[in-house]
């Protein structure tokens, strides 16, 4: 069956507020083999009903979101009952249930209020267990003289619809989507590596799989490869991924780089230092957004200035002086001197130039080092990332991580 959303509110186009609805809901659908085919955002107003009359002969399934509170600029259930030729009614137990739960909460009533008991005939109520909106299921052809869609109305705020999804929308899909086909997914996360180096290792041989859809997602330093067919086919695929890219998958979960080392590092019972310069924090940052971090995040040293690098690393002002302090030898100390004042097993260290100024011929804008340092040796690379900082600095937390984490999952 084919399924449309259709997000409603000025301020979604705005760009005050960003959609979770989205994302939400194609999550929770996806296991009735249903997927949102198309999203349309509207404003509030009359565009809402003319939107939906153009997604019913789209569509068999329509989830609309927002406009159903109390204000003037609330129509979507106005517009709906209208297009489908049915009677706003006013329901006696919702404008109850309104009133004792404004009275609860020592808000006055106020007459707009009641608009949100209107109920279009023959729509079933879906309760709002945090909020004062119900929701609204409209079944298909529910005015047997117009064509129309499967309707659900759900409240804008995510805190009110997510709950009522879960309570009373999911089991009205079950029993509207007979056969759901079984369709399966599969997640990797990669780092470091490119999207396109990704694609020419497995792409070829995952689509040569009947019934596979393949996909990448790009953020820096990170591809998220994703797989969707019948379940069969998505296990052929799976092996194929496995067995070419095993090593280079950091999940295959919803986990994040930093979670993956945490867990790693508290696994092993062993602990963590960052020295950092051009990161500028950043990989103790996102290290201690872990729960857990603590058990193994001894010390974050930011270390910008040389003299700091001397003072705090024990960096040699010789290396500095010789190689500069974007060098492969400045690096090295930096990692081995956090590692030692720490005492931790490992130590991360940075350093390069994010620019825009700073380059030099030799040593270009984008030029970066970063070392990982244990206890007999101390690994360095040297990368070239030329881009905005805040790009930067994520793709040298990313080699950084990467190489910890390659590390710490290597065979003993
Ligand atoms: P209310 O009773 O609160 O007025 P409503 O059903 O009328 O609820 P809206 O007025 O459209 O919903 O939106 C209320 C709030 O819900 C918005 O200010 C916004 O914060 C949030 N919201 C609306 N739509 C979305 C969306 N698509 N994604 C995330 N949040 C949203
Ligand atoms: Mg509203």
């Amino acid at each position: 069956m084919r399924a449309v959303l259709l997000n409603t509110g000025t301020e979604l186009l705005a760009g005050d507020v960003q959609d979770t609805h989205l994302a939400f809901i194609a999550r929770e659908i996806f296991g009735f083999g249903l997927r949102i085919e198309e999203r349309r955002t509207v404003g509030d107003g009359a565009v809402i009903g003319k939107t939906l009359g153009e997604l019913f002969s789209r569509a068999e399934i329509v989830f609309v979101t927002g406009g159903l509170g109390p204000t003037s600029d609330d129509i979507t259930r106005d517009v709906t009952a209208e297009l489908l030729g049915l009677e706003l009614q006013e329901n006696a137990e919702l404008l109850a249930s309104l009133k004792g739960r404004l009275k609860l909460r020592g808000i006055t009533w106020l007459p707009s209020i009641a608009r949100q008991a209107q109920v279009p005939a023959g729509a079933q109520i879906l309760p709002n267990e945090n909020g004062s909106a119900s929701g609204l299921y409209l079944k298909a052809n529910i005015n047997p003289g117009i064509d129309s869609a499967h309707v659900f109305l759900l409240p804008g705020p995510p805190r009110e619809l997510q709950p009522m999804f879960r309570e009373s929308v999911m089991p009205i899909l079950r029993l509207i989507v007979k056969a759901p086909d079984p369709v399966e997914r599969r997640f990797y996360k990669i780092a470091v590596i490119g999207e396109s180096v990704i694609e020419e290792k497995v792409g070829q041989k995952l689509l040569a799989i009947s019934g596979v859809e393949l996909g990448y997602c790009a953020r820096p330093g990170e591809v998220d490869l994703r797989i969707i067919g019948p379940s069969g086919a998505v296990e052929a695929a799976d092996k194929i991924v496995r067995a070419d890219l095993g090593d280079v998958i950091f999940t295959d979960g919803d986990k994040t780089l930093e979670e993956v080392l945490v867990k790693l590092l508290a696994a092993k019972k062993q602990t963590l230092a960052t020295a950092e310069s051009c990161t500028g924090g950043l990989l103790a940052n996102r290290i201690t957004n872990v729960a857990g971090a603590s058990a193994v995040l001894l010390a974050g040293y930011v270390c910008y200035a040389n003299e700091a690098k001397v003072d705090i690393l024990g960096v040699d002002a010789r290396s500095i002086e010789r190689h500069g302090a974007v060098s492969e030898e400045v690096a090295r100390e930096m990692g081995r001197g956090a590692r030692k004042r720490a005492r931790s097993t490992y130590a991360l260290a940075t350093t390069g130039i994010a620019g825009p100024d700073g380059g030099s011929e030799e040593k270009p804008v984008g030029t970066v080092y970063v070392a990982l340092a244990e206890e007999n040796e101390t690994d360095v690379r040297k990368l070239f990332f030329p881009s905005d900082r805040e790009t930067f600095k994520q793709l040298v937390a990313q080699v950084a991580f990467e190489m910890l984490r390659r590390k710490l999952s290597a065979p003993a």
